[in-house]
């Protein structure tokens, strides 16, 4: 496999053998891409992929295949999409299978639709592979399911960026609506925003109890675990020390017994214990 520096490439109008597909690279474990990655993988002369693609995905790459970055990487200059779009148009201009390789699922927080509008207006063959979405894979992990007949029976896959990463802003979400006790919140980019996330929670009347799981680096050997409260959220988020990519999990399914390790911030312990005495499984 071969890596490459790109520069900025010109637009030229795409070669009708040339094919991209959108390849969900699942959350970190790189057994739990899909056969059909592999093989994706396996057949691309070009792999764009993302920041929080693992790097141990690459490996099913051809010798030949030309692997590019086009995350966005502390201390570097990040690709835009548009600039994304437009390498993935030279690249069409010639007849290649170019996989776009994105984390977890492509259509899920991943500008997926962004990349097949484009594709399809410039008359360009897409085909999508999902991977298993960051959620999904902290239920699977933790063992804390998403949805219980008993405790949540919807549940919501949630921002917690701003747009274009401005300020925390979870208004077009009715909160107060969804406060019904048999919801679950998983909220993906929450790290910076977490404690506008538990004020906000508060004032739509969550309970100040209500358990919150978050688990960091999901299905990858550092992953954390950390339970706290809707309250703790809100006053002092920093004490959850998160760093890495981290899905909240918000609601009483969070405070479900967690499968394998578990920090819990200190103040929560009474309150998340009464948690767990109510809703431990029978
Ligand atoms: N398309 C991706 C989401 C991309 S947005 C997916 O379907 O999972 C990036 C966010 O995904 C991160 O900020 C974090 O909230 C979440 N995420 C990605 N990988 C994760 C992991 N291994 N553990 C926990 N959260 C993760």
């Amino acid at each position: 496999m071969r890596t490459a520096q790109t520069s900025k490439p010109s637009q030229a109008l795409p070669h009708d053998q040339s094919r991209v597909l959108l390849v969900g690279a699942g959350p970190g474990d790189p057994e739990l891409l899909t056969l059909k990655a592999v093989r994706a993988l396996e057949a691309a002369d070009v792999i764009l992929y993302d920041e929080l693609v693992d790097r141990a995905v690459l490996k099913h790459a051809r010798r030949e295949a030309l692997l590019t970055h086009v995350g966005k990487r502390g201390g570097q200059p990040s690709w835009k999409q548009p600039d994304i779009h437009n390498l993935i148009l030279s690249h069409a201009a010639h007849a290649k299978t170019i996989v776009r390789l994105k984390g977890g699922d492509p259509l899920v927080f991943g500008r997926g639709g962004e990349e097949i509008a484009m594709l399809r207006s410039a008359g360009i063959q897409v085909e999508i592979i999902p991977g298993i979405t960051a959620a999904v894979a902290v239920a699977a992990s933790t063992q804390i399911p998403l949805t219980h007949r008993d405790y949540s029976r919807t549940v919501t896959f949630l921002s917690g960026a701003g747009p274009g990463h401005g300020l925390p802003d979870f208004t077009h979400i009715d909160l107060e609506a969804l406060n019904d006790g048999q919801h679950t919140l998983a909220v993906y980019m929450a790290v910076k925003t977490a404690g506008a996330l538990g004020l906000t929670l508060l004032q739509a009347g969550w309970p100040a109890s209500t358990p919150v799981l978050a688990v960091e680096n999901a299905s990858q050997p550092n992953e954390r675990r950390i339970r706290a409260t809707v309250t703790e959220l809100a006053k002092k988020p920093t004490a959850l020390a998160l760093e890495g990519p981290t899905v909240l999990l918000v609601g009483r399914v969070a405070g479900l017994p967690v499968q394998g390790s578990l920090d819990i911030i200190e103040t929560t312990i009474e309150r998340v214990q009464t948690h767990n005495r109510e809703l431990a499984y029978a």
